[in-house]
């Protein structure tokens, strides 16, 4: 995938693995009249088909790397490799994140800032690596900044939070004594040249500190919206709770604010967990929405 331009900013995409799971799992109350909708826009026959029971939900865990001004931004940082973890899927892991952010064009001393959307475990795990039996820093010239909300929340290692509190002892814990971490409110503007930027925006729900990130540099404005939105039958449907949405009242009001915002306009959208491209517009779609992947294959 090339990478994507909007005026001054440039948006690349590093992937880290595809995850399918039963789409029940993760997305309990879809029905076969979702499914039946949902196929009028989105094909991909490995994942999807009119019956809900038999249909998976893969996740595509990824990050963005947003360049602009000369600064280079690491949004979200996937699962990790070695990582001890309570879900068999993304225990230890050994994938090649680092080999496929290399081909992109960026080494690990290359990133000025890593942003987290939440402090999930498949969102801050590379945020360090083990050396020599160590968690340390995987960006040694990087800040790192965690939406404070979340920080004191998952720091509490909260009742039901088991894995996420495993990410925050390995993930997280190390970057702050390393004295790479940064507390910051969840409106936190991370870079700003008069008029564009890139800043943190309130979206809770999913975790009781999720973000999204706005950037924008002289062309359409971009929107990593995280976990607002984990599956495309979410826009049919921006009532359907996530298994592990914390609130999931909260998350899908959530939701329906990010898709009515990014409706039939311009922005553009990077989903943490879509496929293909990931990277696309959202449109209306009668009573709901679809969405539309940018093709830069
Ligand atoms: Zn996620």
């Amino acid at each position: 995938m090339q990478p994507i331009e909007l005026g001054r900013l440039r948006v690349t995409k590093v992937h880290e693995m595809d995850s399918p799971v039963p789409l029940l799992s993760q997305l309990p109350g879809t029905t076969a009249a979702d499914m039946k909708r949902l196929l009028t826009w989105y094909d991909q026959p490995d994942e999807v088909n009119e019956d809900p029971e038999t249909s998976f939900m893969t996740f595509s865990v990824h990050s963005w790397v947003i360049e602009v001004d000369g600064q280079t931004i690491l949004v979200d940082t996937c699962c990790g490799n070695d990582k001890p973890r309570l879900l068999p899927e993304v225990d230890h892991l050994g994938t090649d994140y680092l080999g496929n952010l290399r081909r992109a064009g960026f080494a690990p001393e290359d990133i000025d800032l890593v942003m987290c959307t939440h402090l999930h475990f498949d969102h801050v795990g590379w945020n360090t690596r083990l050396e020599n039996g160590k968690w340390v820093p995987t960006f040694p010239n990087a800040r790192y900044v965690f939406g404070k909300r979340d920080y004191d929340y998952f720091r509490t290692d909260p009742a039901g939070e088991e894995l996420h509190n495993q990410a925050f002892l390995d993930s997280i814990v190390p970057v702050m004594e390393a004295g790479r971490g940064e507390l910051v409110d969840e409106d936190h503007v991370a870079h700003r040249e008069i008029g564009d930027g890139v800043w943190l925006e309130p979206a809770f729900g999913h975790s009781p500190g999720c973000c999204v990130i706005n950037a924008q540099a002289e062309g359409a404005p971009a929107l990593f919206w995280g976990d607002v939105i984990h599956h495309p039958v979410q826009l049919i449907r921006h009532d359907l709770k996530f298994a592990f949405d914390a609130d999931g009242v909260a998350a899908s009001q959530t939701r329906k604010a990010v898709m009515e915002r990014v409706a039939d306009n311009d922005t553009l959208c990077f989903p943490a967990h879509f496929r293909r491209t990931s990277a696309g517009h959202v449109k209306r779609d009668g009573d709901a929405f679809r969405y539309q992947w940018i093709d830069n294959t």
